[in-house]
């Protein structure tokens, strides 16, 4: 008996559509490709809910004739590659042939195009691969693509798919790439019919400022090199523009986009010293380069691309921007303050230095804990009053309400239940205090975090948050991307005290919770922003990681000076509904055992 089957042609394009087709995104880029490699100078996207109902794309390229545009739904149909010599001299964007059968195979697509000189079109229909429709049409010279309703045969990739913002973060990183590389072609993007971009022909250092919005022009710096391995242009952003999120960093090699970590490094490298660790500098870096010379993962979904001669590249990058970096004043003067700081006096530098006797380890820190993950601390206050009026979908918060009532931990520390007894001194970043089993610490700005919370909570769930307004309002350009991120969760910081408006991509803050202190009203909210960015996240969490952060934010400006002050702190700590936890899961408080304080003075 025969086992081994060959599967039936409409399944074997499903399984290779799953490998081509990962989400929306992955269509808007085949789309755009194929309009760009149809030499198209006008391109229109529109995409309704994420993508998952609609992505329409129309140009005025070459357009099919209706042969073509039949066979173009064919695997393996290409009008790109006839030789295998042709592969490694590629300067097109697709050649596999595999993109429309893929997303024909799992969607409802309608291509209407028409070519040049002839008088009809053709509109041909396909569902789930298979042919439903063909008829004349009159239509203008190109193509319109319709993909409708993605995996709707295939329900568990359609369940897969993330919201519709983040899918539509994709397909914006997907047009992006296209629009960077290539500024000759107009470029318009919907998203459920408002404009996103409007994007005219152009040149390159035009078409990024336009993308970086408001003020583009002034972020970047150019450069440029040409050698005979590769020749290297873009522009970078300054400095200052540097962001915590690897946002708008691009490359491309013979205007693909690519990923490489390892010329990453370079052009990080290139700005060290200059931006605040943990950031991540703006870069458009376009690489010119003899096609043999690189490998191009031919997988359609990958986008590494590996170079012969990978290591002269990288020092030629690193070089070519700190060149430019130079020769735009962006490097700063040498910080000689920083240097004499760890200068002896002459008088000391004649004593040999003595080793010290007492060898205590430098990086003990009693407050190093393994920090509690994802489990919540939020105040019972919530659970008993449930949130103030004004809030959006209650219903939202209906699943937070059962977050199970924190037990009341004992006190371990039974001395602390005569604490207003108990003497504490000031050291800075501590409270101190001797008690009978060793030593206490307490973590000032931690316990400032959790009252300022536990505070502002109760008084969140009672009624909004009592907002002061600001005498300069604070304004912000805004990156479209974050416009969108922010829009659901007006009403959200609305109900924290925040008071905004947004007009084009400008957000003025006018009035801020009253617990922020006015230095730390926009990392508030950038963090916040950078919260929205990470992960798709209930209102509820929401809601607690924005009064953390503000506790956290303004514990920082809080000065605990006097005996009194002291007192009070640690009074109100211990009211608190978790004394030992910050909000951010950080230990507030600690004990350094008698047994081990002697150990210091062994
Ligand atoms: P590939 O791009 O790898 O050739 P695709 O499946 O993406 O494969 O497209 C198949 C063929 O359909 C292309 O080679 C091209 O001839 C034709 N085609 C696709 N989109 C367009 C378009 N927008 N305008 C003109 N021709 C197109
Ligand atoms: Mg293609």
């Amino acid at each position: 008996m025969q086992v081994i089957k060959r599967l039936p042609i409409h399944l074997s394009n499903q399984i290779a559509a799953g490998e081509v087709v990962q989400r929306p995104a992955s269509v808007v880029k085949e789309l755009l490709e194929n309009s760009i490699d149809a030499g198209s100078t006008e391109i229109v996207v529109s995409i309704k809910d994420g993508g998952r109902t609609l992505i329409s794309i129309s140009d005025n390229g070459t357009g099919m004739n209706e042969q073509d545009a039949l066979v173009c739904f064919e695997r393996y149909a290409t009008s790109k590659l006839s030789s295998i010599d042709d592969l490694f001299q590629l300067r097109t964007m697709g050649f596999r042939g595999e993109a429309l059968a893929s997303i024909a195979a799992v969607s409802q697509v309608d291509l209407k195009t028409r070519i040049q000189g002839a008088a009809t079109g053709i509109h041909v229909r396909f569902e789930g691969g298979n042919l439903i429709s063909q008829e004349e049409l009159i239509c203008a010279k190109g193509t319109l693509m319709e993909v409708k309703n993605l995996f709707f045969n295939i329900p568990a990739r359609r369940n897969f798919l993330k919201s519709d913002s983040i899918e539509f973060n994709h397909i914006e990183d997907a047009f992006l790439c296209v629009a960077l590389a290539h500024p000759e072609v107009s470029l318009v993007l919907h998203n459920n019919n408002q404009p996103v971009y409007n994007l005219d022909a152009s040149n390159f250092k035009r078409r990024i400022s336009e993308i970086l919005g408001k003020g583009g022009a002034d972020k970047i710096f150019p450069i440029s090199s040409d050698t005979d391995i590769v020749s290297i242009h873009g522009f970078l952003g300054k400095p200052e523009t540097a962001k915590k999120t690897r946002g708008n960093q691009f490359f491309f090699a013979n205007r693909r986009f690519f990923k490489n970590s390892y010329l990453n490094h370079a052009v990080q490298r290139a700005f060290e010293n200059l931006i605040p660790d943990k950031t991540h500098p703006v870069y458009f870096i376009f690489f010119d380069i003899k096609p043999e010379k690189m490998d191009v993962n031919i997988h359609p979904t990958k986008t590494e691309i590996k170079f012969e001669e990978e290591r002269s590249i990288y020092s030629l990058l690193l070089s070519t921007i700190r060149q430019s970096l130079g020769k735009y004043n962006l490097m700063p003067s040498l910080d000689f303050e920083l240097e004499t700081a760890f200068d002896l006096p002459s008088s000391f530098r004649q004593h040999p230095v003595q080793e010290p006797t007492i060898l205590v380890d430098p990086s003990f820190n009693p407050f190093n804990s393994e920090k509690k993950s994802r489990e919540k601390t939020f105040s019972p206050a919530i659970k008993k009053e449930g949130f103030g009026s004004g809030v959006p979908n209650t219903s939202d918060w209906k699943e937070f309400y059962q977050v199970t009532e924190e037990p009341v931990t004992s006190n371990p520390i039974p001395e602390l239940n005569t604490h207003v007894a108990t003497e504490f001194i000031g050291s800075g970043k501590y409270l101190l205090a001797k008690i009978s089993s060793g030593l206490l610490l307490i973590d000032t700005k931690r316990a400032l975090e959790r009252i300022l919370y536990d505070e502002s909570i109760e008084a969140f769930v009672k009624h909004p948050l009592n907002s002061q307004m600001l005498l300069f309002p604070i304004e912000k350009s805004l990156e479209k991307h974050e416009l969108r991120l922010i829009q659901p969760h007006t009403a959200l910081l609305e109900q924290f005290g925040f008071k905004f408006e947004i007009q084009d991509t400008l957000l003025t803050i006018s009035g801020a919770p009253e617990i922020l202190h006015d230095e730390g009203i926009l990392t508030c909210f950038e963090a916040f922003m950078n919260r929205l960015e990470m992960e798709d996240q209930q209102q509820q969490d929401l809601a607690h990681i924005l009064l953390a952060d503000m506790a956290k934010t303004s514990a920082k400006y809080y000065q605990i000076g006097n005996k009194s002050e002291m007192q009070q702190l640690v009074d109100q700590l211990f009211r608190c509904s978790d004394h030992h936890l910050s909000p951010s899961h950080e230990k507030i408080i600690s004990i350094v055992r008698n047994e081990d304080l002697t150990q210091f003075l062994k």
